[in-house]
């Protein structure tokens, strides 16, 4: 018998209807010989409420993180309860438990817990008593009794960890949306659904903008190598598969768009070109908590100095601008900071074994007059910084570019002349 574990976000579980909806999912798949286990979220915007409610609450100071996680968790709570007793109305068996229930221990990181353990065997001894197990999303518990949850999203989060604990054959994950697209369809409207993709892919797509998993779901689906299906909870229609890297997924030049907006740049110019230096820059960001990302720097050999730039949310500015000033003072170099930025990044692995991928993004800005600011890369990504005026465009551009939403539908002539066009790039690589 297999054992599917599904996990149903806020938008699935939103109202007492959808509820219904989820269940008889749930017990569907149950009569189709599984053994079956929901993960569930807090009710639609459950969880930004209470969140509402507790900075009312606080007048501006900082909440105390125990009572934070204590109070954030209670969405899930109600979402379990409810789905047990929809599944007992339909005439199947069910039973909710929360994260203390099964014993899923976390460290003691208020706001973002990680998993240390699961008691897999309660659920396993429930399943072969013919239930439908449901577990609260989001919260786990630590060892000395107090609740915490695994930061926003977290539902994800619990369902690969649960589905890991439990050696799951299937792990689903039911959402507003048909699964994972080439790019953002509301910014790109041709944006297509992908059947298949890489747990690395995912990862870049979503650290790079893609606002789909929890990266930390991710993560822990590639190290117990849980294939994750992302689908509707509207419809029966296949969605993405999340899963190990197979070798035809090369053959693919990109398998995805993504674009990050509100960032900015900090430019520390004029900065002595010695050892320890950059050491020095980032252990200030660092002990400031100030995440830092894409770091690029230059030298003048000339003047003996270089130049370090590096970008973040542009809701960390002010915070890193007063971190940063005493700093240039310090360093005897100048500081500049830009905003108004975003960043366009393609995305796939099929990069490893393919060249002219960089040629192809940076053309077709051209074509379209974007200026590109910073260039970065990683093995499977290619990322451009500009100006964020320009940042739907440029991601339309270089989503016709690699042809993510499918080949253009073109005549006769021009489709023979597209065809030239390929084989005279492929072989200039
Ligand atoms: N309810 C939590 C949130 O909204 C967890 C989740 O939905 O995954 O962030
Ligand atoms: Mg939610």
């Amino acid at each position: 018998m297999s054992i599917v574990v599904m996990k149903f976000g806020g938008t699935s579980v939103a109202d007492a209807e959808k509820i219904r909806q989820a269940a008889k999912r749930a017990i569907r798949a149950q009569k189709g010989g599984n053994q079956v286990v929901m993960v569930v979220s807090a009710m639609g915007k459950t969880t930004d409420q209470l969140e509402d409610l507790a900075r009312e609450v606080m007048k501006g100071k900082p909440a105390p993180k125990r009572e934070w996680d204590q109070l954030l968790s209670t969405g899930e709570q109600v979402t379990i309860s409810l789905m047990a007793m929809a599944i007992e109305a339909m005439g199947a068996s069910a039973i909710s438990f929360t994260a203390g229930q099964i014993g899923m221990v976390t460290d003691d990181r208020h706001t973002k817990a990680r998993i240390k353990s699961i008691a897999a065997d309660k659920i396993h001894r429930e399943l072969d008593a013919g239930k439908i197990v449901i577990i609260a999303g989001f919260q786990g518990v630590t060892e000395s009794g107090a609740i915490t949850t695994l930061g926003r999203g977290g539902s994800n989060v619990t369902l690969v960890a649960i589905a890991a604990a439990i050696k799951a054959d299937m792990c689903e994950n039911y959402t507003d949306v048909d699964g994972i697209f080439t790019t953002d369809p509301r910014k790109v409207p041709t944006a297509k659904k992908i059947d298949k993709i890489s747990y690395d892919e995912m990862l870049e797509l979503a650290s790079l903008g893609a606002n789909v998993l929890h990266n930390r779901a991710v993560e822990f689906a590639k190290k117990y190598n849980v294939p994750i299906h992302v689908r509707s909870s509207l419809n029966t229609k296949k969605g993405t598969l999340i899963v190990a890297e197979t070798e035809s997924m090369e053959q693919i030049l990109v398998s995805g768009a993504a674009l990050k907006d509100k960032l900015a740049r900090v430019s520390l110019v004029n900065v002595p070109d010695t050892p320890g230096v950059a050491a020095r820059v980032f252990h200030t960001m660092a002990t400031h908590d100030i995440v830092v990302d894409d770091i690029i720097q230059t030298v003048d050999k000339c003047k003996k100095t270089a130049s370090i730039s590096f970008t973040i949310e542009l809701s960390e500015l002010s915070d890193t601008k007063a971190v940063c000033d005493k700093l240039a003072k310090t360093l005897k170099c100048g500081v500049v900071y830009d905003k108004g930025l975003a960043k366009v990044s393609v995305v796939g692995v099929g990069m490893r074994v393919h060249t002219g991928v960089a040629e192809r993004m940076f053309s077709a800005m051209a074509k379209a007059k974007v200026n590109i600011q910073n260039i970065t890369t990683s093995e499977i990504k290619i990322s451009c910084l500009i100006a964020e005026s320009q940042g739907v465009k440029a991601l339309r551009l270089v989503h016709d570019a690699f042809e993510l939403g499918g080949k253009p539908k073109a005549k006769k002539k021009t489709a023979k002349k597209a065809a030239k066009k390929k084989t005279a790039k492929k072989t200039k690589k």
